[in-house]
Order: C-alpha cells, then structure tokens, then sequence
C-alpha cells in the first residue's frame, strides 16, 4: 500500500471493545491488572500490556504505530513536543565528552539545546554547512557520537547532501540523525537515505492546524547498535533485538525525563496524518506560486525557496524531495522596517511563531526566534535582518499573492511624520 492508505489505515484499524472506528483517547494514567503475579510480569516486560502512561498508552501507541510505518522503522516513542523528542534522542545516545556535528542554519530551539543546554553536560557541537559534506567529515574527531541534520533546514533552507552525508557517517560508523519536521513522511523518508533515527515535532505539517504539540523519534532500522559505540544500547538488544534503541529510550531514557505523549494530542496526530499527504501536495504547489511570484517583484531584494530552478539547492530538493520543495521560503525587502511595515499589512497571513498550519504563517526571525542570539551568531546560522520567513498556507494561491502584494505596496510607503 502507498503512503496515502497508509496515513489513513495504518497503526489502528478499530477499537476491539465497541468497534469504534477512531481512535479511543486512554484519558488514563494507569492500567489495572487483576493478580499481583500479572502486573509483576508485566513490570518486569515478560508479558506484554500498559503499566503508567508516561511510559506507553494505547492511544499514543496508535500513533507511534501509524508513524513507524509511515517512515518505515521498526518503532516509534511519541513525545510531548518536537524538543522532547530531540532532547530524548540526544541523552539517550551522548554522555559527558561527548560531541554532536550538526547542520548550522537550524532550527533555533535546536541550536539553543546543543549550544546552551547540552553543553551544561560537557556536551559540545560543532555547526558546519550541510552543503558541503566535507566540512561534515572534517568535524568528526574521536567523541563524535552522531551527526544531526533537517530534511530543509528551518529558516536557512539548506537541502543537505543526504547520500554523500550518510557514506560519511557510515564510514565513520556514527548514526545519522534527521529531523524532518519541514518535508513530512509525505515527501521525504530519510530513512531510504541511510538516516539511522528520525525526528519530529508533529506540532507543524503532521497536525496541520496549529492545535496541539507533541514530537516522535523513530528507529528506521538502519544503524547497527551492536557495533560497539553504545555498549549500553547493545546490551539491550540482546532481548529486545532490533528494538534495542526503543526499548533503551522507552525503559529508561525517555520514562527518567517524562516527555510522554498526551493522549488527546495523539488523536490530533492521527487525524492530522489522515490528510497529510494532500496538505503537503497543496502546501509545496502555494509555496512554489508564491516564491515565483516575490522572484518576479521589483521590491523583492532576494528569495529563498529551494524549488526555484535558480536556488542552489534546486538540484538537491528534485532528487530527494521528488519536485516538492516544501511550504517554507524567506525573503526580503530590505531591511528590518520594511519587514515590519509588510507584516504589519498583512490581512491573511498572521504574524506569529509557527510553522505547518493549514494558515499562512509570517515571522521576523532576527528580532523572534534567533533574537537571542548574538548579530554575528545570526548572520553564521544566515538570519538576515531583513529576513521574512512564510510557512505558506492552504488558502486560496491568489488570495495569498493578493495579501503579500497589498502588503509589499504598504511596505514601500515611508511613513512620513
Ligand atoms: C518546531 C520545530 C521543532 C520543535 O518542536 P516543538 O514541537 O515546538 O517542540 C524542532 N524542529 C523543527 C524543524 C521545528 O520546526
């Protein structure tokens, strides 16, 4: 079966008590056993069942189904929001001394994470240019425990190498890690590319309407856990097999920090995937008219948006994201007050800190998102102060063009005193 079954059939067929063909929200924290010995088996994982939710629930199990096969993985942890999944992912396979090579032009809670939060634990990144893998395989030293990239990296865009990229951490015999958050299942499986874990926060394009959050990590299955780089996910595997990752991560890891799912938010998650593959289809071709549109305007000082066939990582975005380039592009009109004075036109689109909603989303990311950062760390992670940054919408294509154009015209006006 293909994707668009899959997202609507896949994890959950009904429920086995009323025949409820929606998922059941387990508004529950703990599950009842009728004898002492059946609840100690379980306990102890020698028969299977529920025992406190923020280790596993049925409906969050749905779900991490349902997104397991949709990347092809052998499982799935559904966390509370796209941070708790990288963060889960990240104690889970480092310790003190050790050290992450990540894609710079990122998303920012990510590089907050690795650079103020991990590096409280001896935990050091180093952020290199995805473009060009050598600077990749020139970053790894002896501590290096895994390489951290995004299918497009949110705001700058970067389409990384991903063949070049997993031969380099192949050789080097680390995991690849993927937040593909921006393309989706949908588009993109980085798992076919070697990718070894994905994440996402399921917040964006997989819920769609900007309702819930939550996050999910998943095993594609590729890397090899026995091969004497994490000795204690190693051991795991010795009952858990193929699952060894998962079940370190569900065991200990994510049960000790707690970034557990909620139920209802899983509901959400499912519903969403039911019409992810339309969305994204409706998304990429808004994004696509709307970047040839700002290509052609004479205000327009420069556009981003890898599914232009002049971007530099046009090629790039053809070959892996089969001419879907995604709902995200950023622009300028020169300069922070032109950026305000067209956000602040606009009638459509809303001004806030999101992506993936079925609404068009605009941001100022210097002054937002990376305004914590330092003007020399922005222009390294390629934040332009005139920088706007669209997660375009599912709206009508001319109703969108028609808002940025009145807004662009009003941007233009100096606002004389
Ligand atoms: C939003 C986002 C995250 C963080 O997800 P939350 O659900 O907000 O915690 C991580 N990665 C990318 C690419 C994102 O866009």
């Amino acid at each position: 079966m293909d994707f668009e079954t899959l997202s609507i059939h896949s994890g959950f067929s009904s429920d086995p008590v009323n025949g409820a063909t929606a998922v059941p929200i387990y508004n529950t924290v703990s599950y009842s056993y009728d004898s002492a010995a059946e609840l100690a088996r379980v306990f102890q994982a020698r028969a299977p069942g529920y025992v406190y939710t923020r280790i596993a629930n049925p409906t969050n199990s749905a779900l991490e189904n349902r997104l397991a096969v949709l990347d092809e993985g052998v499982g799935c942890i559904a966390t509370a929001s796209g941070m708790s999944a990288i963060t889960a992912a990240m104690v889970a396979l480092l310790r003190s001394g050790d050290h992450i090579v990540a894609a710079g032009g990122i998303f920012g809670g990510t590089v907050s994470l690795f650079d103020n939060t991990l590096s409280r634990f001896n935990i050091r990144t180093s952020f290199v240019d995805a473009a060009q893998p050598e600077q990749i395989e020139a970053a790894i030293t002896e501590e290096t425990r895994l390489i951290f990239l995004e299918s497009i990296g949110n705001p700058r865009l970067d389409v990384p190498d991903f063949e070049r990229i997993n031969a380099i951490a192949e050789k080097a015999g680390l995991p690849l890690i993927v937040d593909n958050t921006v393309m989706t299942p949908a588009i993109f499986n980085p798992g076919r590319y070697g990718a070894d874990i994905v994440v996402y926060s399921t917040s964006k394009f997989i819920n769609g309407h900007g309702t819930a959050i939550g996050g999910a990590i998943i095993d594609t299955g590729n890397y090899d856990w026995k091969n004497g780089l994490f000795p204690d996910i190693a051991v795991r595997g010795e009952r858990a097999g193929p699952m060894a990752f998962l079940s370190h991560l569900r065991n200990l890891i994510h049960r000790d920090l707690g970034g557990c799912a909620a139920p209802a938010t899983s509901f959400a998650m499912l519903e969403g995937l039911g019409t992810l593959a339309l969305r994204m289809d409706r998304h990429c071709h808004n994004a696509r008219i709307l970047a040839e549109y700002l290509q052609g305007h004479p205000s327009v000082k420069w556009i981003n948006y890898p599914g232009l066939p002049k971007n530099r990582f046009y090629d790039a975005s053809q070959k892996y994201f089969n001419g879907k380039a995604g709902a995200l592009l950023t622009f300028s009109l020169g300069g922070i007050e032109r950026a305000y004075r067209f956000i602040d036109a606009l009638k459509i689109a809303k001004n806030l800190a999101n992506i993936g909603d079925a609404k068009t989303l605009v941001i100022h990311p210097a002054s937002t998102i990376f305004a914590e950062f330092s003007a020399a760390e922005r222009e390294k992670m390629g934040i332009d102060d005139g920088m706007i940054r669209v997660s375009t919408g599912l709206e009508n294509a001319g109703d969108i063009i028609n808002d940025f154009k009145q807004a662009i015209e009003k941007s233009q006006k100096t606002q004389k005193k």
